[in-house]
Formats: structure tokens, C-alpha cells, sequence
């Protein structure tokens, strides 16, 4: 079976390349390389001893799509390519719009050309908006806070219409909590080139010296320290997942959403700590304000996951840390000489 990872030299998209080939799938990946390296495709190969096909293009190039699609018969699609940083999208929403929602429009009329109706698709928490109740169920209300949340949002909508229009189609929509951690062998993992805007991106960089303090935004929220809570997952746990949604929509027909994650929520400063005591590093962090739309807590009923797909997280908080600090040590030394 072959299968067209979108976003797949990106950070969930690499690894999920990984499992895929690992449990026997043939992969063809499209990427642009606007968040991600060409090396990336070398160390999949490396890390699985297989081979890989990569295009270097952008999603919305139709004729590309269609060459990929001639070229290669395609028995599902996972779609990972998409911008997805919160600040930025407020700045420059129609970038957002037109990258975002343009790609799946583009993929989506050439998969129907083509007759490859399974999709894999990835979406996020985001899409509960300000959940009013905890943990968050599939079911819960469906709202966005911002233009990328929105592009989440309206993917979703696009895809639930076109199973509609035609039942042949089968559709994933995974919305992910937090991903974080990176592949053991230290070769792939979350390289942002900017200052991160996400907590552990930063707080490895803090631990490298690479920046100087981690600030945290708030400890007045209604949570056990007063910090944010989240449901941080592995990636490499995240990646399985794809591996269960390509064999439930190749073997089914229909449109399903699933949480990804732990169901376990961690605030920041226990996040903080732990990542300390497992790397035997400092992380020297400050209290500052709020940051502008920011919940107090969020955490996933993974239960339907584990129904459905057969599928749960496996791997703990003190793994992730250690994954994490493991990949950038391992990345920046590799960089350095
Ligand atoms: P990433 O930026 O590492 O990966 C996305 C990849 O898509 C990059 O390699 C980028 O170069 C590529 N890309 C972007 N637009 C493209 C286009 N038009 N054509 C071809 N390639 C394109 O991000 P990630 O963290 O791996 O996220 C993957 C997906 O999961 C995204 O859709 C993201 O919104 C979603 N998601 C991520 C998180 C998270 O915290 N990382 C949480 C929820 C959802
Ligand atoms: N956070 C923080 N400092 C940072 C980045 C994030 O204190 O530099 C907090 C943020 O307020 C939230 C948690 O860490 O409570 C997770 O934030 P992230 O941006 O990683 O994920 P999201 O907000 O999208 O869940």
C-alpha cells in the first residue's frame, strides 16, 4: 500500500513517515520545504533502512498533485503540510487561508481525479475552542480563537461535506493536544528556526543557552499551580495513531474525529521541572503575564481513540522530556562542526 504524506519532512510528518515504513507502508512525500529540511527525508531512510520518494513542491501547485498522483498509484493520503503558528496567523490570516485551506482543496480535487478517496487529516484541540468542561469529548462544541484555529475548522467542515457528497469517501480528522518529545534515535524531532512560540521548543532552547530564560505566562490560572495545563503526547505515540487512521479509512468508508492524546494534563511548571530532573540541566524561567488567549486547562477522553482505532498512548512525561533535550543536543552538535 502507498501512501502520500503531505507535510511529511515536517515535525509529526517525519515521524509519522517512520512508523508507516516501519509497519510495511510504501511512502511518496510532498513538502515544500517551508518549515522543514531536506535532510530530514536521509534520516528517515536512515532511522528505517527504507526507501522513500520525496517531492519538493507546494500542495496547492495542481499539476504537481496530478504528477504525483500519475506517477505513483495512491492508496490514502495523510495531510500534515500546513502553517500553523497561532501569532502569525492573526498578522497574516489570507497566507493562512490560501495555504491551509487552498492545499486541502487542491488535494482533495485531485484525489477525486484520481479516485483515492481515503484521507488522513491532521487538525487540533484548537477546534474545541474554550472547552467548557473537561476532559474534552469528541462531541464537545466546535469553535476557533483565532484565523489558524479557523483553518482547522473550515478543513474539518470541507472534508465532513465531501463525505457527504459522495459516501465513497473515507475521512480522519485527528485533532492533536500536544505533541512534544522526538524520535529516540535523536536524528528527527522539532527544529523551529524563529524563537518558539511553544513551551518546549523554548524550554530546550533555555536548556542549550541558546536563550536565556523561559518566561511563563501566568500562575493565576484555576489549575493546580496556578500555571496552564496541557495533555502533552509523544510524537512518536502520535505517529502510531497515523498508522491506525491509514487502516481504519482504508477499510472503511465515512467521516470520524478523534482526540490524540494522553488525557493526562501536566501544568507548566511540573512540565519544567521534570524536564530538569530527567536531563540533570537547568531551566532558569520567570512568571509574566498571561499570554492573550490562553485557557487555564486542556486535556483529551482519549476513550474513542482506544475504542476505534485500537490505539492509546504509551509513553510518559519523563520520555518526552528526555527525548526532546536527547534530539537538540544531538541536532546542534551535528550543526556546530
Ligand atoms: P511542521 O511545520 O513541522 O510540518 C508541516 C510541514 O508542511 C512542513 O514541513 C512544511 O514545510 C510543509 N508545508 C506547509 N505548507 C505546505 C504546502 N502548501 N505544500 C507543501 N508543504 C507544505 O508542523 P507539524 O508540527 O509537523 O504539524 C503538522 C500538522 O499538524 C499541521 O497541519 C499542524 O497544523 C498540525 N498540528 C500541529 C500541532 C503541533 O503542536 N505541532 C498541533 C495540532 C495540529
Ligand atoms: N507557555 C509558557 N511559556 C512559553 C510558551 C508557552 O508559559 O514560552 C505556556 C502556555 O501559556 C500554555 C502552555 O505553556 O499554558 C502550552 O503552550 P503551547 O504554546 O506550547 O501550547 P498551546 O497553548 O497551543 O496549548
Amino acid at each position: 500500500m502507498k501512501i502520500l504524506v503531505t507535510g511529511g519532512t515536517g515535525y509529526i510528518g517525519s515521524h509519522t513517515c517512520v512508523e508507516l515504513l516501519e509497519s510495511g507502508y510504501e511512502v511518496v512525500i510532498v513538502d515544500n520545504l517551508c518549515n522543514s529540511k531536506r535532510e530530514v527525508v536521509d534520516f528517515i531512510k536512515e532511522i528505517t533502512h527504507k526507501e522513500v520518494i520525496f517531492y519538493e513542491g507546494d500542495v496547492c501547485d495542481k499539476e504537481l498533485m496530478r504528477k504525483i498522483f500519475k506517477e505513483h498509484k495512491i492508496d490514502a493520503v495523510i495531510h500534515f503540510a500546513g502553517l500553523k503558528a497561532v501569532g502569525e496567523s492573526v498578522k497574516v490570516p489570507l497566507n493562512y487561508y490560501r495555504n491551509n485551506i487552498g492545499s486541502t482543496i487542491t488535494l482533495c480535487e485531485v484525489m477525486n481525479e484520481f479516485n483515492c478517496k481515503k484521507i488522513v487529516f491532521s487538525s487540533s484541540a484548537t477546534v474545541y475552542g474554550s472547552p467548557k468542561e473537561l476532559p474534552i469529548k469528541e462531541g464537545f462544541p466546535l469553535s476557533a480563537t483565532n484565523p489558524y484555529g479557523r483553518t482547522k475548522l473550515y478543513n474539518e467542515g470541507i472534508l465532513t461535506d465531501l463525505y457527504v457528497s459522495d459516501n465513497n469517501w473515507s475521512v480522519a480528522l485527528l485533532r492533536y493536544f500536544n505533541p512534544i518529545g522526538a524520535h529516540p534515535s535523536g536524528l528527527i524531532g522539532e527544529n523551529p528556526n524563529d524563537i518558539p512560540n511553544n513551551l518546549m521548543p523554548y524550554i530546550v532552547k533555555v536548556a542549550t543557552k541558546e536563550l536565556k530564560i523561559l518566561s511563563i505566562f501566568g500562575n493565576d490560572y484555576q489549575t493546580k499551580d496556578g500555571t496552564g495545563v496541557r495533555d502533552y503526547i509523544h510524537v512518536v505515540d502520535l505517529a502510531k495513531a497515523h498508522v491506525k487512521a491509514i487502516e481504519e479509512v482504508l477499510n472503511n468508508t465515512g467521516v470520524d474525529a478523534y482526540n490524540l492524546g494522553t488525557g493526562q494534563g501536566y501544568s507548566v511548571l511540573e512540565l519544567v521541572e521534570t524536564f530538569q530532573k530527567v536531563n540533570k540541566v537547568e531551566v532558569p524561567y520567570q512568571i509574566v503575564e498571561r499570554r492573550p488567549g490562553d485557557i487555564d486547562a486542556c486535556y483529551a477522553d482519549p476513550t474513542y481513540a482506544k475504542e476505534k482505532l485500537n490505539w492509546e498512548a504509551t509513553k510518559g512525561i519523563e520520555e518526552m522530556c528526555r527525548d526532546s533535550y536527547n534530539f537538540a543536543i544531538n541536532y546542534n552538535s551535528k550543526h556546530q562542526n
